[in-house]
């Protein structure tokens, strides 16, 4: 069978949402970071002037949400008033944080209509989860998703699951008891430091939806499929405008080698690999690494939802684990 696809090159105007990946600046070094990013990291070569002017371009191309993430987006020098310009757009905004430290005027940009938040939380536990973010984060970044429910700010929590010991399910119950409500789950995707003995990026593990709908612009300008494709750079927002680098042959080209390898794995049955576990009212669609099981053999709870791009995904956005 000869997988489907749509013709290129893809419109410009199909791409609703934009990742702004501002920096590899974080306070925390997770070891499954899917861009490296850590305390040393840099904040590119996008000057402020070119990240509101992009945003201006963004918003006369129709793009009516973004996604400001990094690294942590809130340690950028301009954060603020990217957040800000972005919202007088009218656009949708959410801010993917590891809520280490949220400022009082942040606290206040968050409240605003159109502004959200996102997080990923590793367990209930303070020592689990410090051992995946390589810092003592769990206090600060459970109190202030506490501090955002009781804000009434929206948010949203992706459970990153980087142990098969994992105290998943315990994780869930806990920030359901803070009252969150928006809880995915996924696994630690195989890029950055993600990725097992410095194996090369795979096309394939990418959820094969990346560019279609979806764009990121990386901290030096750099445009790409998606947040996890880095390495399939498309064009560059500091020398092009972003419309003519949306819809031109070298994006419609990388979205399609990346729509036609995820399609070529998942016609191989013995490649659909289940979850490494199966956890209830979750679908995951992302193939796991081990075990594989053949699609057919999965309970239903366990059954890929294919309309979905995990992880972390969000009613119509591939998110990224953090
Ligand atoms: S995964 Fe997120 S919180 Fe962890 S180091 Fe990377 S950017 Fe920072």
């Amino acid at each position: 069978m000869t997988p489907t696809t749509r013709p290129l090159p893809i419109d410009a105007a199909e791409v609703e949402f934009l990742w702004l990946d501002l920096t590899r600046k974080c306070q925390l070094a997770c070891d499954h970071c899917y861009n490296a990013s850590g305390p040393e990291g840099g904040h590119g070569r996008m000057s402020r002037e070119a990240w509101l002017d992009l945003l201006d371009q963004a918003a006369t191309a129709g793009i009516r949400s973004v996604q400001l993430i990094g690294g942590e987006p809130t340690m950028h020098p301009h954060f603020a008033e990217l957040l800000d310009r972005a919202v007088a757009l009218g656009m949708e905004t959410e801010v993917f944080s590891n809520l280490v430290h949220v400022s009082d005027a942040n606290w206040a940009r968050f409240r605003r209509t159109g502004v959200s938040l996102a997080t990923s939380y590793y367990s209930d536990q303070a020592g689990e989860h410090n051992a995946l973010t390589g810092r003592p984060s769990h206090r600060r970044t459970r109190a202030n998703i506490a501090r955002a429910v009781e804000l009434g700010i929206p948010i949203r929590a992706g459970i990153i699951v980087g142990r098969d010991d994992q105290r998943v399910a315990e994780a869930r119950a806990d920030l359901e008891s803070l009252g969150v409500t928006r809880i995915g789950l996924d696994d630690v995707r195989p890029f950055g430091r993600g990725a097992e003995h410095g194996q090369p990026p795979d096309l394939t593990n990418l959820c094969g939806r990346c560019g279609t709908d979806a764009a990121a612009i990386g901290p030096n300008g750099e445009v790409t499929p998606c947040v996890f494709s880095t390495w399939m750079q498309v064009g560059n927002v500091r020398s092009g405008d972003l419309s003519t680098i949306l819809s031109g042959p070298t994006m419609a080209r990388a979205t399609e080698a990346i729509r036609q390898a995820v399609q070529s794995k998942n016609l191989k049955p013995e490649l659909k690999c289940a979850p490494k576990k199966c956890y209830p009212d979750q679908t995951p669609c992302f193939p796991a690494r081990t075990p594989c099981t053949p699609k057919r053999e999965l309970p239903p709870a366990c059954q890929p939802d294919d309309g979905e791009c995990e992880p972390g995904y969000t009613s119509n956005h591939c998110n990224p684990r953090r």
